[in-house]
């Protein structure tokens, strides 16, 4: 049988392990081993990225959704939040402050809000195109149609973050009301790709009633799908859901995972989450020194963020966005490592035949064609 640092060691060079070698490495690792990891995971992207960190920011712009997941704070049945949309005008300030303080991403993030609409987001998009030529438009606005995809994509948009959540249909249906579909969700992936986005997928780590088989299919999903970023943090309870007085995911876990998805997609956007740094006061910075290279400062308004919590304790409610950035440079240097002003794209991302084809096979495989 495999030692752990075998199965890392084949990790690294060949991208890729069995579902059963994906169980034994996550059930068996010892900390010398997530140390080992996180080493490897360190001299993977250094080799790729060098000591850039890439920075993104975020604008909260609506924390209205009709959706009910049983993890998160914006779910419709949460009557004690105070729901709120941002004015386009001042979603536009919002990117705007965020380019004067050296933003080259904006990522629009939001609950899924039936009053955006495409007539009413394309515009913005475009507008968004035409006023930051130089900027990347991230969306992250969860499950959509296929013609909105593309209509957004159209209009200027080059990125697209929607986290799978869990690549088992059983665990999917566990964490997500009946009238929410985990093959509709694999769907919009396999759009997105398609269609020719940046794509961001990913799950939380330690959501209830995740096991390592659980994890072992999200990897394989991961591997399949060849993400441009993967979006993973621990799950971090909030007070008004199903799951309020569940554990939160653990730091040594997020940071293992964080470390093996690097070894497997080493050219990978992979962010030192929020939540991770909300689990640990270091926690980005760790994330970062697990293999991660991206940090995601808000650019929502100060007097907003508190309503955008989709868990509990959530850090830097109450920071500028200036001081946001001047804090993250901070943490950066302290670790040696460069946040970088710049678009910040996948390298040699290009919507290429090879992924596009993938992603046609994908679609078919899901309607049952082959
Ligand atoms: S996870 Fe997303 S889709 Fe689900 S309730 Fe929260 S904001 Fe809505």
């Amino acid at each position: 049988m495999s030692t752990t640092h075998d199965l890392l060691a084949r990790l690294e060079a060949e991208h890729a392990l069995s579902h059963r070698d994906w169980v034994g490495l996550i059930e068996n690792r010892t900390p010398d081993d997530e140390s080992h990891a996180a080493e490897r995971a360190r001299a993977v992207v250094r080799g790729v990225f060098g000591d850039a960190v890439y920075l993104r920011g975020i604008v909260e712009f609506t924390n209205v959704c009709k959706n009910d997941c049983l993890y998160c704070g914006l779910r419709r049945s949460n009557a004690g939040l105070r729901r709120y949309r941002l004015s386009d005008d001042v979603l536009l300030d919002c990117c705007r402050r965020g380019y004067e303080l050296g933003f080259r991403t904006f990522v629009l993030q939001g609950g899924e809000d039936l009053r955006f609409d495409d007539e009413r987001l394309v515009p913005v998009v475009a507008f968004l195109r035409e006023r930051f030529p130089d900027c990347a438009i991230t969306l992250s606005l969860g499950e959509r149609s296929h013609e909105s995809y593309q209509a957004l994509f159209d209009a200027g948009a080059n990125r697209y973050l929607l986290r799978h959540e869990t690549a088992s249909p059983a665990h999917y249906a566990r964490l997500h009301p009946g009238d929410m579909s985990f093959e509709h969700r694999i769907r919009c992936l396999w759009d997105l790709k398609g269609i020719g986005y940046q794509v961001g997928a990913g799950m939380m780590v330690g959501s209830p009633f995740q096991t390592a088989d659980d994890l072992a299919a999200d990897m394989l999903f991961l591997h399949e799908l060849q993400p441009q970023m993967v979006g993973m943090g621990p799950f971090v309870p909030h007070h008004a859901t199903p799951f309020a007085g569940e554990r939160a995911g653990t730091l040594a876990d997020t940071l293992f995972l964080l470390s093996c998805v690097r070894l497997m997609l080493p050219g990978v956007l992979l962010p030192a989450t929020t939540a991770l740094g909300t689990i640990a006061p270091d926690g980005r910075e760790r994330g970062i020194l697990a293999g991660a290279n991206v940090v995601m400062p808000s650019l929502t308004p100060q007097e907003r963020r508190g309503d955008y919590l989709l868990y509990d304790n959530k850090i830097c409610v109450s920071d500028d966005s200036a001081a946001c950035i001047g804090c993250m440079r901070r943490r950066m240097e302290s670790i040696g490592r460069r946040l970088v002003v710049g678009r910040g794209d996948a390298p040699g991302f290009g919507a290429g035949a090879g992924a596009r084809e993938r992603a046609a096979a994908a679609c078919r495989r899901l309607e049952g064609g082959e």
